[in-house]
């Protein structure tokens, strides 16, 4: 496909996905994506994140690691 952003050619990759859920954060790797060569845009299909959701929701992942976040704000 071609970028939305710069028109750039995309090929498949497998990504790390930061991924939002239920209020939660997660950290997925081997996502399965469309990345522009040109610009970096991640292009992801919808199947494939139904599969992340479901496979979250269903507690059917493997856990890597377990990370401690921090939320901060850039200074005024
Ligand atoms: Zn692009």
């Amino acid at each position: 496909m071609n970028c939305e952003f710069c028109g750039g050619k995309t090929f498949k990759k497998k990504v790390r996905k930061v991924h939002w859920l239920d209020q939660r954060l997660y950290i997925v790797d081997d996502v399965e994506a469309e990345v522009c060569a040109e610009c970096g845009e991640r292009y992801y299909h919808a199947t494939t994140l139904d599969a992340i959701d479901r496979t979250l929701r269903a507690g059917r992942q493997v856990i890597k690691q377990e990370l401690q976040v921090q939320v901060v704000a850039m200074p005024a």
